[in-house]
């Protein structure tokens, strides 16, 4: 077997790139940063890189992109592809951040916001430029952007960036890169025949390094699927946050319109969440980001296009809505958990009629995947009784709490044993715990209590208008399943994009 580095230093890198990586926290090489370093950091070559999601491949392009620029050179050196706008930002910030030592600028430049700052940046010497096809195609059209001086191009993603429909805008990019003068570095974490068709069509003698091959996804994700009916869902996935120990997570559709519909009805619920789709524009989708990973809202529901390659650290959960149609997105959307050697939930709402699907997965993906019980109310009652009792040694408030409740309840509680005291309360708090029917069977809240719920609360944020609906428009727990329920249009382009309200219950 070969011997790949084990350490950093054992890397050709420059000073200022391991400092930068030392400062990052990185111990040591990962498997594909360990295979692709060494070829990459050597003669020039084109090259593939293989490697499941969550695997530091950013890492692995970005160290040796870094060593080959001329940082006294102000034009652009190296380009970057990727499939969306946040990878790109991201990627970008990456790349900054372990050349931060060096005097480097990575421009990320996108669709869906202005020419004006992305040419001022490119006028002021960006070395490297990350961006999204499309908007490259445009530069390179405008004149915006030239490759006269570009030495490495990145493919990332690419297995996302042609199912995403940017074939013709990746073959036009690299045709306009100058012959011989540059090197291509394709990273996937699939292979599908059209990546390999671009491969062959564009890369000239590829060294090639698939990592784990069999393995698409880390093993410490724990795969779950509940089999409910289309219009309990809303209610099963309020369950599945409320049993969790600690959520912080993704929770994806297949389109927006379904999306906006169960933002609402969690709102409703008084859960604080955010979304991400593909029609909202940049600044709203930085702000949701930025909320997201500062914690500031934890529950984010997102559609496939926002949400690709987006690294967020800790993850704890991922839940599909609905198995995607795609099944390589599956792979795509769970790898946002579990990262970097974390564990993570990967947890799958299924309709009876499903089942095949789960399968064709486990086949697809070479893991499997356990049935749930989706918990009752009970279930959940008790774990918020946990809940209450981790906290109540940390309470220190009691005092002023007695004082409050003044005399008339110091004397009704005065004969009481300290255990009759807490379980009245608890009792009161979680009438849930008596919810003798136990199973999901008597759980489920008929679909006529949802929607009159959802009919009756008032919206909480009093601008949302996102109830403007046709009346021959079905609400989403009335369609028969979300592949036949995607719409056109007729959606306001809104989104609760609140993050400080925790909505009163
Ligand atoms: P991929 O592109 O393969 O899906 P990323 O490049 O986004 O994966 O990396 C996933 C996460 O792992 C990132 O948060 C990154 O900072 C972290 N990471 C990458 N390489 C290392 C390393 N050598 N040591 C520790 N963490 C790493
Ligand atoms: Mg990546």
């Amino acid at each position: 077997m070969k011997n790949f580095p084990q350490n950093f230093n054992d890397l050709n890198l420059s000073a200022p790139v391991l400092q930068a990586i030392t400062e990052l926290g990185f111990e040591k090489p990962s498997q594909i940063q360990a295979e692709a370093l060494p070829i990459l950091l050597g003669e020039p070559t084109d090259f593939i890189g293989l490697a499941a999601t969550g695997t530091g491949k950013t890492a692995a392009f970005s160290l040796p992109l870094l060593e080959r620029l001329d940082p006294s050179r102000r034009e652009v050196q190296a380009l970057v592809l990727c499939p969306t706008r946040e990878l790109a930002i991201q990627v970008a910030g990456q790349i900054e951040l372990m050349g931060r030592h060096l005097k480097i600028k990575a421009l990320p430049v996108y669709g869906g916001a202005g020419y004006g700052d992305q040419i001022h940046g490119l006028k002021r010497g960006a070395q490297v430029v990350v961006g999204t096809p499309g908007r490259l195609v445009d530069h390179l059209s405008r004149g915006t952007l030239s490759l006269d001086g570009v030495t490495t191009v990145v493919l990332d993603e690419a297995d996302e960036m042609i199912s995403m429909g940017f074939k013709e805008d990746l073959t036009s990019i690299l045709s306009a890169v100058p012959e011989g003068q540059a090197n291509i570095w394709l990273f996937s974490a699939t292979m599908s025949p059209e990546v390999r068709n671009v491969a062959d069509e564009y890369l000239r003698d590829p060294a090639q390094v698939q990592v784990n091959r069999t393995e698409m996804l880390p093993e410490n994700i724990e795969q779950i699927f509940y089999v409910t009916q289309e219009s309990n869902k809303p209610e099963v996935l309020c369950k599945l946050i409320d049993a969790a120990d600690d959520f912080y997570g993704l929770v994806f559709f297949q389109t927006k319109a379904l999306l906006m519909d169960v933002a609402q009805f969690l709102n409703q619920r008084g859960y604080s969440v955010d979304c991400l789709h593909g029609d909202m524009d940049q600044q709203a989708r930085e702000r949701t980001m930025k909320a997201f990973r500062e914690r500031k809202v934890t529950m984010l529901l997102c559609t496939d296009v926002a949400s690709r390659g987006l690294d967020v650290k800790d993850i704890t959960h991922v839940i599909n809505y609905s198995i995607p149609r795609e099944l390589d997105n599956y792979v795509h959307r769970i790898g946002r958990t579990a990262r970097s050697g974390k564990s993570g939930y990967a947890m799958s709402l299924v309709t009876g009629s499903a089942r095949g699907l789960i399968s064709r997965i486990e086949r697809m993906t070479k893991s499997r995947m356990r049935e749930g019980k989706i918990p009752t109310r009970r279930d959940i009652a008790s774990k918020k009784v946990g809940k209450v009792f981790a906290a109540f040694n940390a309470e220190s408030n009691y005092a002023r709490a007695v004082e409050l409740m003044g005399a008339e309840w110091r004397d009704a509680i005065s004969d009481l044993a300290p255990d009759e005291i807490a379980g009245r309360f608890l009792t009161l708090m979680f009438p849930d715990l008596f919810n003798d029917r136990g199973g999901d069977q008597g759980d489920e809240h008929p679909r006529g209590e949802v929607l009159r719920t959802a009919d009756r609360r008032e919206s909480p944020r009093g601008d949302r208008q996102d109830v403007r609906r046709g009346p021959g428009k079905p609400r989403f727990w009335e369609r028969k399943g979300e592949r036949r329920g995607e719409r056109q249009g007729g959606y306001p382009d809104r989104h609760p994009r609140q993050h400080s309200h925790k909505n009163a219950r």
